[in-house]
């Protein structure tokens, strides 16, 4: 896909909210290539120190395998630590973060402190029924290139992933909505019109 730096202006800061395997991740790494923002995914980071060993991994680890949620100040603090990386002026895609109230607040505050704005969220809204088999196919690719399958991609631990998405996350929809900063697209069609539709609402932010 080409880059379209051409008319780029100033960055945009943007979350991409949905359950787990609503393609937040595939399409967040199309809208870094394309816009040159800068993916964040704490789903991503956490895996790179569980396999670092740190102290932050060794405590989320087993909180990730049973498909809970890490505790805020875990994930705030590796979030706040990349956020103060300098590639992260350009713009950034937060892929599986808010996922709590408390975690949205704390990114507003961060913005501010750093005088940025967050310019979209982004929910892809994908039917709960799709999701298993979507969770199922990532795993299934995973191993047939024989990379390392994730721990909790599989459909007894997606069940609690997605309990949490619905018990602690999607509250975020409501508290988005009533800010004026959210924007639903459908997220069960084909990948590129998924990403179609959402380089449309990112372009005219780029360049307004
Ligand atoms: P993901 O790669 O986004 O599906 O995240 C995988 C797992 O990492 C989740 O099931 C959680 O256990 C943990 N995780 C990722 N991001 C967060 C977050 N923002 N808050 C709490 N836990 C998280």
């Amino acid at each position: 896909m080409m880059k379209d730096l051409s008319h780029q202006t100033r960055p945009v800061n943007l979350i991409l909210l949905g359950p787990p395997g609503a393609g937040k991740g595939t399409q967040a790494k199309i809208l870094q290539d394309r816009f040159g923002l800068v993916q964040l995914s704490t789903g991503d980071m956490l895996r790179g120190a569980v396999a670092a060993g740190t102290a932050a991994g060794k405590a989320a680890k087993d909180v990730m395998d049973s498909g809970g949620l890490v505790s805020d100040d875990i994930v705030l603090a590796i979030l706040r630590d990349r956020m103060a990386e300098p590639d992260c002026a350009a713009g950034v895609i937060f892929d599986g973060f808010p996922r709590t109230i408390a975690q949205a607040e704390a990114l507003d505050a961060l913005l501010a402190d750093t005088d940025a704005q967050l310019d979209a969220v982004i929910e892809l809204e994908v039917d709960d029924s799709a999701l298993v088999q979507r969770i199922l196919n990532r795993a299934e690719q995973a191993r047939a290139a024989g990379q390392p399958v994730r721990a909790d991609d599989n459909a007894e631990t997606l069940g609690q992933r997605l309990a949490a998405y619905h018990a602690q996350t999607a509250p975020l929809i409501d508290y988005y909505a009533a800010r004026g900063t959210l924007t639903k697209i459908p997220g069960m069609g084909d990948m590129d019109e998924i990403a179609d539709a959402l380089a449309t609402i990112v372009k005219p932010l780029t360049t307004a």
